[in-house]
């Protein structure tokens, strides 16, 4: 059985863990460098991006998932994403990113807590619909070469990959259709 880390400093952990489960992953949460030897990939959650980067300067762990994310997959889900983002605008507190994958990210990008929304997403590479929602979420302003947009809401980027690593504004792990986790699942 493989065995999937969610980044564990701070968000909605619970929801991948059990999503993972139901997936019949080995799940485990990530708090310490230590802990990424045994994992075929790695979910970082959303949450709160400012204390999640605070979070991993303290826990000293940039270095160790960046090294990670070389040779296995990584996804990242709203302030997951922003944190494997390469450069970062807006939000009122600064944000170190990862900078795994070659985005440009507006955070907040869609508005505040009140402008929150769940919508139904189109992703060609899926072959479906998915059930998406959106809180406080960041949007994808640009792309480098490598980088390939897999969805898009109100012609903003909203999912994108390059290589092993994945990255989405939305939630899958809030709803009950897998089929996003399924997608970057494939990968290992
Ligand atoms: N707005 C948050 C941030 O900038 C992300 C929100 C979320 O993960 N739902 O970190």
């Amino acid at each position: 059985m493989k065995t999937v880390g969610v980044l564990a400093l701070q968000g909605d952990v619970a929801e991948h863990l059990q999503q993972l489960q139901q997936r019949h992953f080995h799940a485990v949460a990530v708090k310490k460098p230590a802990d990424l030897t045994a994992l075929a990939a790695l979910i970082i959650p959303g949450g709160e991006s400012t204390a999640m980067s605070y979070l991993l300067q303290i826990g000293g762990l940039y270095e160790p998932i960046r090294e990670f994310a070389h040779h296995h997959p990584v996804m990242g889900t709203c302030a997951g994403l922003i944190m494997c983002g390469a450069r970062i605008e807006g939000g009122q507190h600064p944000v170190i990113p990862l900078g795994l994958i070659d985005i440009k990210v507006t955070r907040n990008g869609f508005g505040r807590q009140v402008d929150s929304f769940e919508t139904t997403l189109f992703i060609a590479a899926l072959g479906k619909s998915v059930p998406a929602v959106f809180i406080r979420a960041p949007f994808i302003e640009s792309i480098g070469d490598h980088v390939t947009v897999l969805a898009r809401y109100e012609n903003r980027i909203v999912m994108a990959e390059q290589g092993n690593i994945l990255v989405c504004s939305f939630h899958p792990e809030l709803t009950d259709d897998t089929s996003v986790l399924e997608y970057f699942l494939n990968k290992i």
